[in-house]
């Protein structure tokens, strides 16, 4: 197999994967060589190493395959780390001036009180979560910093807080000796302002930068904070270059977040950048399971009825945190009443937060969803266009109107420029046949009712 099979497949692989997930994953991956049957790649990093086994090298195979590449395996391997040199060894660093290595000592680093709930113990695990967790458990293994930094994003209640307080966690036992310093973006503010109203900067920067693992929560608060932005910048920098793991978590993506300056979004990339996905039932319904184990030792005595829990999961998308809510309630209310916990009670006692989650998705929300999906303007969903390009994310939004609304074909015409219903149905005809070919269009429309759903 020449590089030049390899350059199809990679576009083959990007068109499949997407580009985000492209870039994170394949194009880092080095060919080294195929020979007996095997396809070695070298990746940069043993987590890389396990993710793109596990993930990808289906296809990559697959693809490799399709091209004639005498190829039935693949193998990803993280090259042997360069021996250091001896002189780097007996070069120790200078030690640190005395008095800064006992202000550390001595001062706490007061960080954000941690919740003890918050562990890696107590987290659920599904699809929409694997890989922030699997990354989050890596930072905590203390190891070499293998990413930096490490920033996870997601929508409010997914679980980014509980990650990261995980991490604490999980470091204060395995590396009791390493300073892990969390705290939310508006401390981090509020501590600069502090010292500088005390003129202690230079204590600030000297806490800062003597700590082993920052946690930074929150982020897009410090957005449009001038100075704030630009210290968080030089702390950033100052330990990133002391090879000191930074963990981040933002409500979007760094690129999404407004007013922030751009050398800021572009040293957030440089890291690992992975989100959390909505909730999917199986998962909701897995932490549910989980927390009603740990409610029924409290309540002992309190009866469950089967399919409760089902039916919260299927009702409550909205976010993690309102399903441990409507939990709590709920057996709060049926030991205060001592009644068992069945479908009847569930509707009662919820009915307020049933309500709330029972969200109408509009035809707009749509075209907006998947415009932004497909990143083509808002204005072309009901414009005349008639590219593919345009066309297709266009049909794949009335196919969605469809499914997700209770209008009529009519209806959904009228709000897509005034189409005709024959047109709408065509356009939903075609989404129905090419999404059981197209492996890429069932996962995009997959996606997107998700993203509308949460
Ligand atoms: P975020 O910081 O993303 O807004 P949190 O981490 O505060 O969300 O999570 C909200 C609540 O939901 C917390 O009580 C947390 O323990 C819980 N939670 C979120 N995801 C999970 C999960 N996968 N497993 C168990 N609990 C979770
Ligand atoms: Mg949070």
């Amino acid at each position: 197999m020449t590089e030049e099979t390899w350059g199809q497949v990679r576009d083959e692989l990007l068109r499949i994967v997407g580009k985000n997930n492209f870039s994170t994953w394949i194009a880092p991956l080095q060919l080294t060589g195929v020979d007996s049957g095997i396809a070695r790649f070298d990746a940069p990093t043993r987590f890389m190493r396990d993710w793109v086994s596990r993930n990808y090298a289906d296809h990559i195979l697959r693809e490799l395959t399709k091209l004639g590449a005498p190829v039935d395996r693949v193998e990803i391997r993280v090259p042997e780390l360069r021996p250091i040199p001896a002189k780097a060894i007996t070069e120790k660093p200078e030690p640190k001036p005395r008095k800064v290595a006992r202000a550390a000592d001595e001062a706490e680093l007061p960080g954000a009180p941690l919740d003890a709930r918050f562990t890696f113990d107590s987290f659920v695990v599904g699809k929409p979560n694997e890989l922030a967790h699997a990354a989050a458990r890596r930072v905590a293994e203390g190891g070499p910093v293998t990413f930096n930094p490490l920033f996870l994003y997601g929508g409010v209640g997914l679980g980014k807080t509980h990650l990261m307080h995980a991490i604490a966690h999980e470091l204060s036992l395995r590396c009791p000796e390493k300073r892990v310093l969390y705290l939310s973006a508006e401390q981090f503010m509020y501590r600069f302002v502090q010292a500088l109203r005390e003129r202690q900067i230079m204590d600030f920067k000297e806490l800062f930068r003597s700590v082993d693992v920052l946690m930074v929560d929150d982020v897009q608060f410090i957005a449009g904070k001038d100075s704030t932005q630009e210290e968080f910048f030089h702390t950033f920098n100052a330990l990133v270059d002391q090879g000191k793991q930074i963990v981040i978590s933002a409500d979007r993506a760094p690129g999404e977040i407004k007013d922030l300056e751009e050398r800021i979004k572009s040293r957030l990339q440089c890291g690992l950048v992975v989100d959390l996905h909505p909730t999917d039932y199986e998962l909701r319904l897995g932490i549910l399971q989980t927390k009603a184990e740990n409610y029924r030792a409290q309540y002992a005595g309190l009866k469950l009825a089967d399919g409760v829990l089902e039916f919260l999961a299927h009702r409550i998308t909205t976010n993690v945190r309102v399903l441990e809510g409507a939990l709590t309630r709920l057996f709060a209310f049926a030991s205060l009443v001592g009644r068992e916990i069945n479908l009847d009670l569930a509707q009662e006692c919820l009915v307020d937060i049933l309500r709330a989650s029972d969200r109408k998705v509009t035809i707009e929300e749509i075209q907006r969803k998947v415009a932004e999906h497909y990143n083509i303007r808002l204005s072309d969903m009901i414009g005349p266009k008639r590219v593919r390009t345009i066309a297709r994310p266009r049909q794949i939004a009335m196919y969605l109107a469809k499914q997700m609304t209770t209008r009529s074909l009519p209806e959904i015409g009228r709000r897509f420029g005034g189409r005709d219903h024959t047109t709408i149905m065509h356009g939903i005809r075609k989404v129905e046949e090419l999404k059981g070919a197209d492996r890429q269009m069932a996962e995009d429309l997959d996606l997107l009712r998700r993203l509308l759903e949460s």
